[in-house]
This record gives structure tokens, C-alpha cells and sequence, in this order.
């Protein structure tokens, strides 16, 4: 245990994911020795991100405006909604540019173990997205994972009566893993081989 303001550091810091109390302490000892201009960096953009960012009304991705950058943006193809559990898969699949529609990010994914169900997910949402019958293909891009399968799987049966197409990411993806870790030419060819899902 450090005195104070230092322990209080390392305790903030080993609250964030990832980082654990060695990590802490190391973080927290590296930013006592740096310059002040460089930590006061590091708390705007830390300020920054709090006030500035907040979530789409249309897609629920990130965004600095009302709607996100790929929503405001009337090259991308309206008809197809890629629905993904978290703003980071958005990020992980636009590298690979084989998806030109849009997205809907579902801030999870229904997992009974950690107790979430469909309403703590973007869902809702998503029905009212698709109900002015203009959306096409409806690709499931949640993680190829227990909870990502079984969100996939829950939301075939739900929108099966719209009538659209449904897909999902083509196997090849590393099983049990997060969409992001996935690199690009194997996400890539992963959505190029996407395949209907039937129910
Ligand atoms: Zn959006």
C-alpha cells in the first residue's frame, strides 16, 4: 500500500480491464515520472471521451453527432444491416471493406450465465429498423462464442417472419473467440462465404 493520492491511482487503474495490480502499479509509477503537459493529455482525452462520444440513435455504434459516421453516410447500401454485439466488431469489420451496408451494434449478447437476456440487448431497435420492409439481408455477425451463437440463433427465429435474408459469417472463424481477434483476410473471407440461416 502506497500513501494517498498514488495508492488511490493504482486502485482507479486497477479497476480497468485488463490491467491488473502489477500493471497498475507500474501505469500509476510511469505517469508519476512523466512530463505534467503529458498527463494533462491524457486526462483531456480521457475528459474528452466522456462528453463528447455518445451512441447512435439509428445503429447504437459510437458517435460524435447524433448518428454515427457510417449512418450519416449515403454511400452505404440501406438495405443490408450487419448486426454486431459491440462497437469494436464494427471496427474490426469495416478493415476487411467487404461491407458496404450498415450496421446494428446490440451491446452484447444474450448470455443466461451473466443474466442477460434479449431486453438488456439493442433489440428492440433493431425490429423497429426492420419493419419498414426496406432492409434486405439482415447478415448475424455476433461472435462465433456460446452467447454470439445463441444470440444468432434467437434472432433468426424473431425476424423469420419479416421474410428477409437472413446470414451468417461463414466457419473459419477461430471458435470460442471475439469477431475482433479475428484477422482480416479470415473476417474478410468469413463475410464473402456468409451463408443463409434457415429455421
Ligand atoms: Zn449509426
Amino acid at each position: 500500500m502506497y500513501e494517498g493520492a498514488v495508492q488511490n491511482l493504482i486502485d482507479e487503474l486497477g479497476r480497468l480491464p485488463g490491467v491488473g495490480p502489477k500493471s497498475a502499479q507500474r501505469i500509476a509509477f510511469h505517469l508519476l515520472a512523466a512530463e505534467t503537459a503529458d498527463v494533462k493529455r491524457l486526462v483531456h482525452a480521457l475528459v474528452e471521451v466522456k462528453e463528447r462520444v455518445r451512441f447512435c440513435a439509428v445503429c447504437g455504434n459510437v458517435a460524435e453527432e447524433s448518428e454515427c459516421r457510417i449512418c450519416r453516410d449515403p454511400r452505404r447500401d440501406t438495405a443490408v444491416i450487419c448486426v454486431v454485439e459491440e462497437s469494436k466488431d464494427v471496427v474490426a469489420i469495416e478493415r476487411t471493406r467487404e461491407f458496404r451496408g450498415r450496421y446494428h451494434v446490440l451491446g452484447g449478447a444474450i448470455s443466461p450465465i451473466e443474466g442477460i437476456g434479449p431486453d438488456d440487448l439493442r433489440i428492440k431497435d433493431l425490429m423497429t429498423r426492420l419493419s419498414d420492409g426496406q432492409i434486405t439481408e439482415l447478415i448475424l455477425a455476433t461472435d462465433p462464442n456460446l452467447e454470439g451463437e445463441a444470440t444468432a440463433t434467437y434472432l433468426a427465429r424473431l425476424v423469420k417472419p419479416l421474410g428477409m435474408k437472413v446470414t451468417r459469417l461463414a466457419s473459419g472463424l477461430p471458435v470460442g473467440g471475439d469477431l475482433e481477434y479475428a484477422d482480416e483476410v479470415t473476417l474478410g473471407r468469413a463475410f464473402e462465404g456468409r451463408r443463409s440461416l434457415e429455421f
